[in-house]
């Protein structure tokens, strides 16, 4: 049994079941058997595959994305360029190497990376190290100083902290992980006796709080603390931010947290540590949160809608025709990316900024 089963266990024991967003914080980032905390996940040999990790066009079209947004911010110097989670690094790299053909760009720009994990914060450093950029580490987007900002987000915002809701003799309860019935060791899904506070009811989306007997909802206390933290940002600093995750459109009902081990769909609570916990992100909740916030908010567009918007069938075409790379590998890679049948419709990008700032590239 992994030390964070134990520790998990030894709790419920004593204060009783704990919400999913406790129970992700341990098992994500407990320093010792944390998921993320301990190792590097990602890539087509690890656990779960990303974007990036699939094919570098990515990376490239979102650093051609910051030098647009950064010449709308009027090409302050030096602003900040900060990345969310970046897990392997390869994003930002591939991003460096195409918006540095705009030495302006490259002058002004100093680089962030936000990253809880001691284990990826190394690859990052091994995959950056030789960019010509100052790059600097911050654990939190509050520790990054002021100023104009450009902030990347991709696969970040579906590990924040996730909590559920579950609509129970008309009132709303939470859905907590405590024991299995007649047990005092076996990790469970178990509803609180206690119904929802009016605090936590307003956490609901306002489109779901009326949803019938047996509903459930997820909220997602992480998101909504980042849209604050990004919104004083903006106030103070003109900014932008770009978060690209997999999600709904709009506010649905269902649980749709899911832990993913080397590359299939394992049960959640089996063990804690060993799999990517995750939860769809709610981009109608973010979208609201961050007007409520008094930032300009896109709709969310889907990324197969917003690459193509970008030019990613030409950057594809002309990495063809330079004969470094293989032909039918590229050809997968745009298909992997942008199409409804992959990732091209499940995942959607949403661009939040300072609102004096007119609409971004793609959206
Ligand atoms: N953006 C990368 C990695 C996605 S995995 C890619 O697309 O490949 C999620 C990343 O977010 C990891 O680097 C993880 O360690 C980091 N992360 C998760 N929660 C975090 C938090 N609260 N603070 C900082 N980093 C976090």
């Amino acid at each position: 049994m992994t030390e964070i089963r134990e520790r998990l266990i030894r709790r419920i024991r004593s204060e009783g079941p704990v919400s999913i967003a406790a129970y992700m914080a341990e098992a994500l980032f407990d320093p010792r058997e944390g998921f993320y905390a301990t190792r590097d996940p990602i890539g087509a040999g690890a656990d779960f595959i990303t974007a990036p990790e699939v094919s570098q066009m990515f990376g490239e079209l979102i650093g051609l994305w910051c030098v647009e947004a950064w010449r709308d911010m009027g090409a302050p110097d030096p602003f900040h360029l900060i990345e969310l989670g970046p897990g392997r690094g390869t994003m930002m790299s591939d991003a460096l190497r195409a918006a540095r053909l705009d030495e302006g760009f490259a002058r002004a720009a100093r680089v962030h990376l936000v990253e809880a994990s001691p284990a990826l914060k190394n690859v990052q450093a091994q995959t950056l190290a030789s960019a010509p950029f100052q790059i600097g580490w911050a654990d939190a987007l509050e520790d990054v100083p002021a100023g104009p900002s450009i902030i990347l987000g991709n696969e970040f915002l579906d590990c924040l902290p996730l909590r559920q809701f579950v609509k129970h003799g008309g009132e709303w309860r939470e859905r907590l992980i405590g024991f299995a019935p007649d047990t005092d060791d076996t990790l469970a899904f178990v509803l609180s006796h206690a119904p929802a506070s009016a605090l936590e009811i307003e956490q609901i989306a306002a489109p779901l709080r009326d949803a019938p007997e047996g509903a459930l909802v997820e909220t997602r206390p992480g998101d909504a603390s980042l849209v604050d933290v990004i919104a004083r940002r903006f106030h103070a600093d003109p900014g932008r931010a770009l978060l690209i995750d997999y999600g709904p459109a709009d506010s649905e009902t269902g649980d749709t947290f899911q832990a993913i081990k080397s590359h299939e769909k394992v049960d959640p609570l089996t063990d804690p540590g060993k799999a990517d916990l995750t939860a769809r992100v709610d981009f109608g909740a973010l979208k609201r949160a961050a007007e409520a916030a008094g930032l300009s908010a896109s709709a969310p567009v889907e990324q197969g809608a917003w690459l193509t918007a970008l030019g990613i069938e030409q950057r594809a075409a002309a990495l063809s025709m330079s004969g470094k790379a293989d032909r039918g590998l590229i050809v997968r890679q745009l298909h992997r990316l942008t199409s409804d049948d992959q990732m091209g419709t499940l995942f959607k990008a949403m661009c939040l900024s300072a609102p004096e700032l007119p609409s971004a590239p793609g959206f």
